[in-house]
C-alpha cells in the first residue's frame, strides 16, 4: 500500500460542508457501512449531506447473481463492532448459531469451543439463499444492511456504475460517477466519491486509468459450493460447528465446511479451486463421514468462483476519492467482513472530521489500512510456517496429539495451543499476536517438550468422532 509522502498540504481545504454530495459506489457491506457512518456523523456535526449509494446487484434474488459470494461467516468481533453501533442482525439473517470449530487433519481431529455460555458467531447469506431458494426464504446479510441504509432515507440508486471520473479542471471541481449505458449515461457529480466495488475487475481498471496510483489488491482464485443435505442432516454432521480440513490437497490453501440452515458451503481457496478439485475434497475419507451414508454430489448446485484479496492495494485515495473494503485492504482468509466495517468507519470520519483531500485520507484513513496490511503481512508468514510444519505427517501428528492432550490436562487458560488454533480460525486475534504466540520461547519450549513427551510415551492417539465433541475423548484415551 503506498504512503503519500506529500503531506505538507493543509488537510483543511475540500471539507464536505453543508450540501456535499457523497456517491457510494458499490453495495456490499463496505458501501452501507460507510453510508450508514456517513449519515450518523453528518446528524451529529450538523452537516446537511446528500448521500446516494449506487449498485446494480439486486441482494432479495436467489443464486450469484444476487450474491457478494462468501463463506458467510460473521466473527464475534463484528457482532461486538455492529453492537457498538446499535445494529443486531435479526434471526431471519441468521442462518445458524456456531458453536465452535472443527480442525479435521489428516492426522487426527480437535474440536474447539470458547469458554463461554453464548457464542456468537453466525453464519448467514450474502445473497437471498442458493439457486433455487424458496424467494423471501432467506434475508441476505447485504440486504439487511442495505435496508437499514433506505430506513435512513439515504437514496440507494439500484444501477451499476460504469466509470468514476476525478475532477476534471481544479481541485475544487467534483469528482464524477457516470451511471447507464454508453447511450444513455447520467453523470452525478460529488464532492466524494467511494469505491465500495469490492474486486469487480471492471472498475478497478478503471480507477487504476485515473493515473492516481491506485492498483487493486492482489487475488487468488476460490470455489465455492451450495450441497443441500437438510436441515437434519446439516446438524447431525455438523453439530452446528465449522469445519477447517488440512487434509495437504494439491492447490488447495484452505478447505472449509460452513453449515447454514438447510444447505453447506464448502469453501476452497488455491490456485487449484475449481470444480475438480471440489469432487477430490467431498471425496476425502475426512469430509464424506460427515455426509448422509449414500449422498451424491447433485449434478446441478449453486457454485460461484469469486477471488479473494490476498494483499493490499496501492494508493486507495486521491483528492475527493476513497476507496475501501475488499478493493482497498482486507485481513487475510479471514474476516473480511470487519475489515469493511473498520476501513468503512475510518473514511468516514477521515472525510467529515479533516476533509476529502488527498492528504487529510493519507493521514487519517490510511493508517487503519496499514494496521490492516501490516496484519496480513504476519498472516502470510504464519500462514507459510503452518503450511510447512503441517506438510510433515509426523509434525502434524503430534501437533494435534499435543492439542488434545492439553485440552484434557490444562485448565483453559493454559491451552496455548488451543488458543493459537482457535485465534487463527475465528479471527478474534490479530495475526501478529498469534504468531508471538506461537514462537514465543515460552510456548515454543512447552510445546516440543510436550510433543517430546508425547512421542516418547507413544500412546495411542486419542480421536474425536465426526459430530461429537472433544469432551467425549476421556482422559483414559489421553
Ligand atoms: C470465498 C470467499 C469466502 C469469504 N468468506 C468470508 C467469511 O466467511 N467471512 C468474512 O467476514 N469475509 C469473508 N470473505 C470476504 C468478504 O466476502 C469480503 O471481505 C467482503 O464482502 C468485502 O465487502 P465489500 O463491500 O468491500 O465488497 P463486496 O462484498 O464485494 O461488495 C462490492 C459491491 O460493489 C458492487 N459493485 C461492483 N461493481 C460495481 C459498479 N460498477 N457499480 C456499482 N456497484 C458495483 C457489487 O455489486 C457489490 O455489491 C470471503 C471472501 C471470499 C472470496
Amino acid at each position: 500500500m503506498g504512503r503519500d509522502c506529500n503531506m505538507a498540504g493543509a488537510e483543511n481545504d475540500l471539507q464536505l460542508r453543508d450540501g456535499a454530495r457523497i456517491a457510494v459506489v458499490g453495495a456490499g457491506p463496505a458501501g452501507s457501512l460507510f453510508a450508514i457512518f456517513a449519515w450518523r456523523l453528518a446528524a451529529e456535526l450538523g452537516r446537511k449531506v446528500q448521500i446516494t449509494v449506487f449498485d446494480g446487484k439486486p441482494f432479495t434474488q436467489s443464486g450469484p447473481q444476487g450474491c457478494n459470494m462468501c463463506a458467510g461467516v460473521v466473527a464475534e468481533s463484528l457482532v461486538a463492532r455492529f453492537r457498538e453501533i446499535g445494529l443486531t442482525l435479526p434471526e431471519s439473517v441468521v442462518q445458524r448459531h456456531v458453536r465452535g470449530y472443527w480442525w479435521e487433519t489428516r492426522a487426527g481431529n480437535l474440536h474447539l469451543s470458547p469458554q463461554k455460555v453464548e457464542l456468537e458467531i453466525y453464519t448467514v447469506y450474502r445473497g437471498n439463499g442458493p439457486r433455487g431458494s424458496t424467494p423471501g426464504r432467506n434475508v441476505s446479510f447485504d440486504d439487511y444492511l442495505l435496508g437499514q441504509v433506505s430506513s435512513l432515507g439515504i437514496q440507494v440508486v439500484p444501477q451499476p456504475v460504469a466509470d468514476i471520473q476525478v475532477p476534471h479542471g481544479t481541485r475544487n471541481d467534483p469528482a464524477t460517477v457516470l451511471v447507464g449505458s454508453k447511450a444513455q449515461k447520467e453523470v452525478y457529480e460529488a464532492d466524494l466519491v467511494v469505491g465500495a466495488f469490492g474486486l469487480s475487475l471492471r472498475l478497478a481498471r478503471q480507477v487504476s486509468a485515473l493515473g492516481f496510483g491506485y492498483v487493486p489488491p492482489p487475488t487468488l482464485p476460490s470455489y465455492q459450493a451450495e450441497l443441500r443435505l437438510g436441515a437434519d442432516q446439516v446438524k447431525e454432521g455438523f453439530q452446528d460447528s465449522i469445519v477447517i480440513y488440512e487434509l495437504g490437497l494439491p492447490g488447495i490453501k484452505f478447505g472449509a465446511i460452513i453449515p447454514k440452515q438447510e444447505h453447506i458451503t464448502v469453501t476452497l481457496i488455491g490456485e487449484k479451486a475449481g470444480k475438480e478439485s471440489l469432487l477430490d475434497f467431498l471425496a476425502h475419507p475426512l469430509v464424506s463421514e460427515r455426509l448422509p451414508p449414500g449422498w451424491q454430489v447433485p449434478g446441478d448446485y449453486c457454485h460461484c468462483r469469486p477471488r479473494v484479496a490476498v494483499a493490499p492495494c496501492q494508493k486507495p485515495f486521491t483528492d475527493r476519492i476513497v476507496i475501501i473494503g475488499d478493493a482497498s485492504v482486507s485481513r487475510l482468509y479471514k474476516n473480511g467482513l470487519d475489515s469493511a466495517f473498520l476501513t468503512a468507519q475510518a473514511a468516514a470520519e477521515a472525510a467529515f472530521r479533516h476533509g476529502v483531500s488527498a492528504q487529510a485520507f493519507a493521514r487519517y484513513y490510511l493508517p487503519t489500512c496499514w494496521t490492516l496490511a501490516r496484519d496480513g503481512a504476519y498472516g502470510r508468514l504464519l500462514f507459510r510456517l503452518s503450511a510447512l510444519g503441517f506438510a510433515s505427517q509426523r509434525f502434524l501428528r503430534l501437533f494435534v496429539r499435543a492439542a488434545r492432550y492439553e485440552q484434557l490436562a490444562c485448565r483453559p487458560r493454559e491451552q496455548v495451543l488451543g488458543r493459537i488454533l482457535w485465534g487463527s480460525f475465528t479471527g478474534n486475534q490479530p495475526y501478529k499476536d498469534i504468531l508471538l504466540t506461537a514462537l514465543s520461547p515460552r510456548i515454543q519450549w512447552r510445546l516440543w517438550s510436550q510433543l517430546f513427551r508425547r512421542n516418547k510415551r507413544g500412546s495411542p492417539m486419542p480421536r474425536g468422532t465426526a459430530g461429537g465433541s472433544a469432551d467425549e475423548v476421556t482422559p483414559d484415551e489421553a
